[in-house]
């Protein structure tokens, strides 16, 4: 039997059944040792430094037991030490993004996936490079500046060489002021090779959701198709950082198996990460399984409610303090406005998760994969995202920066978030208001860059940030980025 080692490049030694198993039993033991939680409360607090602030972060076991308790209050701390984790690190930024659906071939049999195979029902759609040219187009007319791609897996109508043909064309689109200056990419499981080309091609951060960590369920939901294979999938990201690929993306899609088990197995994954390449995830996704053509939520056991969902997403936050953390459009406006106070870092909006959705007027449906919960317009969420005390960023100065992997988590740990990225986030909001944005999002896009400028503790900073964002209004444009 395969034994735990974190260290182990190895899917069955570094996600361990058996200490998974072991985990639950533990949490479920200690879900009411009062002194204990109060341990791991006071472990997962931020600690102010001579710099600014540092983090213990939890292992898989303390973090569980925080998500086995039920007491109410345990949860109010676990909430507000979220909240008090994401301020320190991540300020009221939340970072913009939109996915950018290229191909629905697929070869797998994924059983919650509409693009699945033997889906018959759907049509199947794969974008030119003209098309992709329409759909950047219509996505910088709404001022994205960050995509993330999302592909099937299918080596004939999608091969490597089609989805680097479409970075290439997406990085080239400049189109009025716009520009994709960073382009994530969630396509399946791949070589080192391939990670290699995706690296040499630009991209940002690498994202592949393990969907479930219970190998068992991995087998029978993923029946057939390249992507039955667990091993090959949960050491995915491995070879993805072997290829070069520093910011690398995780998530489980909840829904499918017991959420507690997925908890477990998912920090395990980043504590892997961590242990082997000296570096954790960039981000972790939190999707849950939502309607499509012909798949039913309901039909999978491990649903979740939105209560639980939510100590999900903070005790993550309180485990693993220094990766981002990204809520897409299959939640609510309702949920997603909760999940920004418990350490949410960055949110999309405005998306279509059809392959060409963009370029049409109405949002087709046709060759959909999820229902989208927040329809709003990218407008309405910048809007939303001020009103509640957020700055929306479009910000991908780091990455452009070279400050990846590592030198990242130093930028987010020295605390320097606030002479850093800060103004960043201002500067690009600026430019959103300005291309953009609707009368009353400017009006009120201005008066938060008034008040957050105040904020920038090093006056050199805050004088620099403030003449570029008049320079902005007189559209005087540079690439303004700290
Ligand atoms: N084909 C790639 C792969 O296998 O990883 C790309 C993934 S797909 C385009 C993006 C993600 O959507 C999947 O990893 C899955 O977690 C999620 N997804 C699939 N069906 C879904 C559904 N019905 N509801 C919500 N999310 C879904």
């Amino acid at each position: 039997m395969a034994k735990y080692n974190p260290k182990s490049l190895h899917a069955d030694e570094f996600i361990n059944h058996q200490e998974i198993l072991d985990t639950l039993e533990y949490a479920e033991q200690n879900k009411n040792n009062t002194e204990l939680i109060n341990s791991i409360l006071e472990k997962a607090r931020p600690i102010k430094t001579a710099t600014g602030c540092r983090c213990n972060g939890l292992t898989h076991r303390e973090a569980s037991v925080l998500l086995a308790s039920n007491d109410p209050q345990v949860t109010e701390r676990i909430y507000e030490i979220a909240e008090e984790i994401k301020l320190a690190f991540y300020g009221n930024r939340i970072v913009i993004f939109a996915p950018l659906y290229l191909s629905n071939y697929c070869v797998n049999g994924c059983v919650y996936c509409p693009y699945h195979l033997k889906n018959k029902t759907i049509p199947r759609k794969k974008l030119t490079q003209e098309e992709v040219k329409a759909e950047v187009i219509a996505l910088q007319d709404m001022g994205h500046k960050r995509l993330a791609i999302e592909s099937g897996e299918d080596p004939l109508h999608n091969p490597i060489e089609y989805i680097l043909e479409c970075i290439d064309t997406i990085y080239s689109i400049k189109h009025k002021n716009g520009a994709i200056r960073r382009v994530n990419v969630n396509i399946a499981a791949t070589t080192v090779e391939n990670y290699k080309k995706l690296k040499d091609a630009g991209i940002g951060t690498y994202i592949l959701f393990q969907e479930t960590y219970h190998k068992e369920s991995y087998l029978s939901l993923h029946p057939t198709g390249p992507k039955h294979d667990y091993d090959y999938h949960t050491e995915a990201m491995d070879r993805a950082m072997q290829g070069g690929i520093d910011d690398v993306g995780l998530g489980v899609l909840f829904g499918l198996e017991l959420y507690k088990y997925e908890f477990a197995g998912l920090l395990m994954h980043a504590e892997h990460l961590e242990a082997v390449h000296g570096v954790g995830p960039h981000t972790i996704s939190v999707p849950r399984v939502k309607r499509a053509d012909d798949i039913d939520p309901d039909d999978f056991d491990g649903g979740i409610d939105d209560e639980t969902f939510e100590k999900i997403t903070a005790c993550i936050r309180l485990a693993v303090p220094y990766t981002g953390m990204i809520i897409s459009t299959r939640e609510s406006q309702e949920v997603r406005s909760k999940l920004l106070r418990l350490g949410i870092s960055q949110v999309s909006g405005g998306s279509r998760t059809s392959v060409g959705g963009y370029a049409e007027e109405e949002r087709p449906h046709d060759t959909e994969q999820f229902d989208v919960s927040d329809q709003r317009t990218l407008d309405e969420v910048v809007a939303w995202l001020m009103e509640n005390g957020h700055i929306p960023s479009f910000c991908t100065a780091c990455y452009r920066e070279g400050r990846t992997g590592d030198r990242f988590m130093s930028l987010c740990k020295s605390g320097q978030i606030l002479n850093c990225c800060h103004p960043n986030a201002l500067m690009t909001l600026s430019e959103y208001l300005v291309d953009y944005a609707s009368p009353r999002t400017k009006e009120l896009g201005f008066e938060m860059i008034e008040k957050e400028l105040k904020r920038i503790p090093k006056e050199k900073v805050r004088a620099i940030a403030e003449k570029n964002i008049e320079d902005i209004k007189n559209s005087n444009r540079r690439d303004f980025r700290f």
